[in-house]
C-alpha cells in the first residue's frame, strides 16, 4: 500500500479532520478507515468544530445504549407490554431503525438521511443488516455495533408498508398519536412503543407530517421508530424550524452535508477495499487527471445504447472533458506529462469501446495519452446478491477518485461517487424519446443528492406548496427538476 498523490502521511489527515474519530484500533478489521483519507483527494470542505462535537457526543451514546446493554434491554421491554405508556423519564435510550429498500445507492442514501435524525433527536440508530450489508460496510461507531441484533422481538421489518397499521400515517388517522397538542398533558394518549415511518414515494399526507415540527414533538416519546426510504430526506430535515438552528451549526456549507455523512458513516469492509485499491494502484493512480463516467439507464426505449453513447460522447468533447481528435493525425509525440484514465461504470459493456472508438482513427489532440477502464458490466440489476452489491460498492469507491465525474440523472448511485468524491459532477440529462439530448449535459449545482419524493406539503404554511421556496438553500434539482436538493 502506498501514497500515491505525492503528499506524505505527514501532510495528511488521516481522520478527515476530526470527522473520524482516532486512536481507534480494530487490530486491522476495517483498513479503509484507516487509509481512505490518504488515498483520496483531501476535501476542500472541512467539517465544523461543532459536527465534529456532535459525533463524539453520538459514538457515546451508542456506546451506552448499544445492542444488549442494560438501557438497550429496558426499552426493548417496552415493545412487550404493547401499548404501555413510555414516559420519558424511564427512558435513557431512544432507538431508531434503518431496513433497507432498493439499490445500494438509493440505501446508503435513506441510512445517511436516517442517521442525521438521530443525531438530531438523540436517538441510536440500529440498522437491519439485510442479506450483506454488514460484508459491504465496516461499523462506523467505534466499539460498538450498528447491527440490529437477531433476537430483536420484531423479526419482519421489511413487512411493514404503505397504510400499515403502526406507521405514523395511520397512528394519526386513528388519533392514536396527536400531533395537535405541543406539551402532551399528562391525560392524553400514552405514545405507542413502537412506530413505523414510511418516507417512500407513495406516502400519504399524514405520513409526511413526520417532517413537521408538531408531528417531531409528538415523536419525541416514542422509544422506537422504524424508517424504511428509499430517498435523500436531509432537505426536509433543514426545513423543519426544530432542526434547523442545529444543522446550520453542524453544516456551514450545506453542499457537503452528505460529503461528510459518506465518508463519516461507510467504510469499505476489507475484501472491497482490495477491490478499490488494487484497480486504483493498477489503472488509474498514475494518470494526472481521472475522469468518471457513470452511465445508467432507466429505460432503453427512452434511451437506446446509441443515443446514451452519442450523448456521453457530446458531453465531453463539448465540455473539453476528453481531447479531441487530431483530425489530420498528425503523429506528434506522446506528451507523457499530462496523461488521463477514464473510469467508465455501468451495468453494460458497449460505451467504453464505442467511447475509445473516438480514438480509434486520430490520435488525441495534443498527444495526449488517454486510458479507458470498466471494473466490471454486470448486464443486469440484482438484489440483495452479496458479489454484485460489492462490485456496485466498490465502483462508486472508485468513481469517488475522478477529478472530473459525468452521471447520469437521477441516479443515486452516481450521487455516491460524487460525494465521496466532493466533486460536482456534470450531468448527463435523461434521454426522452430516443433523442440525443440538447445540451448532452449540464454542470450540477451542487454535489449534494437530490431529494426525489419531494413533499408537496409545506409545514411551516400548514398547506401544500413548493418546499424549494423557503430557504435560501434548498432549491430544485437540475437533474430531477421536480425535486429540492441542498445547495
Ligand atoms: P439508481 O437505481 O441508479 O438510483 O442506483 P442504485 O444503486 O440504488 O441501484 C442500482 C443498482 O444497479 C446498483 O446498486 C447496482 O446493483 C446496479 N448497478 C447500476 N449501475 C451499476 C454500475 O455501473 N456498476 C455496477 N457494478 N452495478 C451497477
Amino acid at each position: 500500500f502506498f501514497f500515491s498523490r505525492g503528499q506524505s502521511s505527514a501532510l495528511r489527515d488521516e481522520y478527515y479532520g476530526g470527522l473520524l474519530a482516532g486512536g481507534f484500533d480494530d487490530g486491522g478489521f476495517c483498513l479503509s478507515r484507516n487509509q481512505s483519507a490518504m488515498l483520496r483527494k483531501p476535501s476542500p470542505y472541512k467539517p465544523s468544530t461543532y459536527l465534529v462535537k456532535m459525533l463524539r457526543r453520538y459514538e457515546d451514546r451508542h456506546r451506552r445504549c448499544g445492542p444488549h446493554t442494560a438501557s438497550y434491554n429496558k426499552t426493548t421491554e417496552f415493545l412487550k407490554s404493547r401499548g404501555a405508556a413510555a414516559r420519558s423519564a424511564e427512558m435513557e435510550c431512544k432507538y431508531v431503525i434503518w431496513t433497507p429498500l432498493a439499490g445500494l445507492g438509493n440505501r446508503i442514501l435513506s441510512l445517511s438521511s436516517t442517521f442525521l435524525y438521530a443525531v438530531l433527536t438523540g436517538r441510536v440508530l440500529l440498522i437491519d443488516r439485510g442479506k450483506d450489508f454488514s460484508s459491504l460496510m465496516c461499523e462506523p461507531f467505534p466499539g460498538t455495533t450498528w447491527l440490529l441484533p437477531r433476537d430483536f422481538p420484531i423479526s419482519n421489518m421489511r413487512s411493514f408498508g404503505l397504510g400499515d397499521a403502526l406507521s405514523y400515517g395511520s397512528l394519526l388517522r386513528n388519533k392514536r398519536i396527536r400531533n395537535d397538542v405541543v406539551d402532551r398533558p399528562v391525560s392524553g394518549p400514552p405514545p405507542p412503543p413502537f412506530v413505523y415511518v414510511h418516507l417512500v414515494g407513495d406516502y400519504s399526507l399524514q405520513d409526511i407530517f413526520f417532517f413537521c415540527e408538531q408531528d417531531q414533538l409528538a415523536l419525541r416519546e416514542v422509544p422506537w421508530l422504524l424508517v424504511r426510504s428509499d430517498n435523500y430526506f436531509v432537505p426536509a430535515l433543514f426545513l423543519n424550524s426544530i432542526f434547523e438552528p442545529e444543522l446550520r451549526f453542524m453544516f456551514h456549507e450545506k453542499e457537503a452535508v452528505f460529503h461528510h455523512l459518506c465518508r463519516y458513516l461507510f467504510h469499505p469492509t476489507n475484501k472491497v477495499w482490495g477491490m478499490v485499491t488494487s484497480y486504483y494502484q493498477t489503472y488509474l493512480a498514475a494518470a494526472t487527471e481521472r475522469v468518471g463516467i457513470q452511465i445508467r439507464v432507466f429505460d432503453k426505449g427512452e434511451a437506446p445504447f446509441e443515443v446514451v453513447l452519442r450523448q456521453v460522447i457530446n458531453c465531453t468533447l463539448q465540455e473539453k472533458l476528453l481531447p479531441w481528435v487530431d483530425q489530420k493525425g498528425a503523429v506528434s509525440e506522446a506528451d507523457r506529462r499530462k496523461t488521463k484514465a477514464v473510469l467508465i461504470t455501468s451495468l453494460y459493456s458497449g460505451y467504453l469501446e464505442g467511447i475509445q472508438n473516438m480514438y480509434l482513427e486520430h490520435p488525441a489532440a495534443g498527444g495526449m495519452l488517454v486510458s479507458f477502464h470498466q471494473p466490471s458490466h454486470e448486464e443486469r440489476q440484482v438484489k440483495d446478491k452479496e458479489d454484485h452489491d460489492m462490485k456496485a460498492w466498490a465502483e462508486m469507491n472508485l468513481l469517488g477518485f475522478a477529478d472530473v465525474l459525468i452521471t447520469s440523472a437521477q441516479s443515486t448511485f452516481g450521487y455516491i461517487g460524487q460525494a465521496l468524491g466532493g466533486v460536482k459532477p456534470w450531468i448527463l440529462l435523461r434521454p426522452e424519446k430516443a433523442a440525443v439530448p440538447e445540451p448532452a449535459c449540464v454542470r450540477d449545482i451542487s454535489m449534494e443528492p437530490c431529494f426525489h419524493s419531494v413533499p408537496h406539503y409545506v409545514c411551516r404554511e400548514k398547506k401544500n406548496g413548493d418546499n424549494s421556496k423557503l430557504v435560501p438553500y434548498v432549491t430544485h434539482c437540475k437533474d430531477a427538476p421536480w425535486g429540492i436538493k441542498l445547495v
